[in-house]
């Protein structure tokens, strides 16, 4: 009854490893992963095989698709990262682990739908692209869009940024609610925010426990050692330094 809800890895092992211990301990055995498994971060391959080893299900994430596809709207930083991503995946490992881990994300599903919760990478309205950003509670217009497209609950990432939005109008920081929210049913988007790549000025990996028995959303953080990860970044040429640098701040 209790799934823990991972996403925007980016290729940060550290903070994959110290997240899936902490999902262990709790003796939670069922893992989703709302996308982004790769991009930025300085192993790939290795968390491809760690999702593909315990996430029973994962979603497509842009940076996953960017790694397959031409990638569209990406940053020169992001962009350059996509390319030494990409030459990762051709040459980390044997024949047969490559061609695994390119099956794996060319098969990913952009949306994934149980009972009443919804689950994308970006938002209920373009599941693969599109921001949800905390100010965006400022644009009716769009909130009304992202909730009509939805019933009962939709879990994202792609932000970085957790938090949850009711149908109210607007935003809760995880420490606003005391990590931990409670299923109404009402509607309402939950941001699980990032494993590899915080955004909220959090630097520990973040993810959501959904316990759908105690009707409860729980949101986690999780310290890691981002020194080694920002390491192994600032020794390869191709990621850029600001995505070591920003690991150390959550930013
Ligand atoms: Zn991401």
């Amino acid at each position: 009854m209790k799934v823990a809800l991972i996403s925007d890895i980016h290729g940060n092992l550290e903070a994959l490893h110290a997240v899936l211990e902490d999902i262990r301990q709790q003796g939670i055995r069922d893992i989703w992963c709302l996308g982004d498994v790769v991009g930025y971060g300085p192993n790939p391959c290795e968390c491809l095989d760690r999702v593909m080893k315990h996430c029973a299900l994962t979603i497509l994430g842009n940076h996953d698709q960017a790694a397959l596809f031409d990638p569209e709207g990406f940053n020169p930083v992001a962009l350059a990262a996509v390319y030494w991503t990409r030459d990762q995946l051709d040459a980390v490992g044997a024949r047969d682990q490559i061609n695994a881990r390119w099956d794996f994300l060319g098969e990913l599903p952009r949306t994934h739908k149980v009972d009443e919760y919804l689950f994308v990478h970006g938002s209920p309205r373009d599941p693969t692209n599109e921001y949800v950003f905390p100010e965006d509670v400022y644009n009716l217009r769009k909130m009304e869009g992202l909730f009509s497209r939805f019933e009962g609950q939709c879990f994202q990432g792609h932000t970085h940024i957790p938090g949850v939005f009711p149908e109210s109008g607007d935003f809760r920081a995880p420490d606003e609610c005391d990590y931990e929210v409670v299923l109404t049913g009402d509607k309402a988007m939950f941001n699980v925010g990032s494993v590899g790549q915080p955004r909220d000025g959090d630097p520990r990996g973040s993810y959501v426990v959904l316990d759908r028995e105690q009707q409860r959303v729980f949101f986690r953080r999780v310290e890691y050692d981002f020194e080694v990860t920002a390491e192994k970044i600032y020794r390869i040429g191709e990621l850029d330094n600001m995505l070591g640098d920003r690991l150390k701040s959550g930013r």
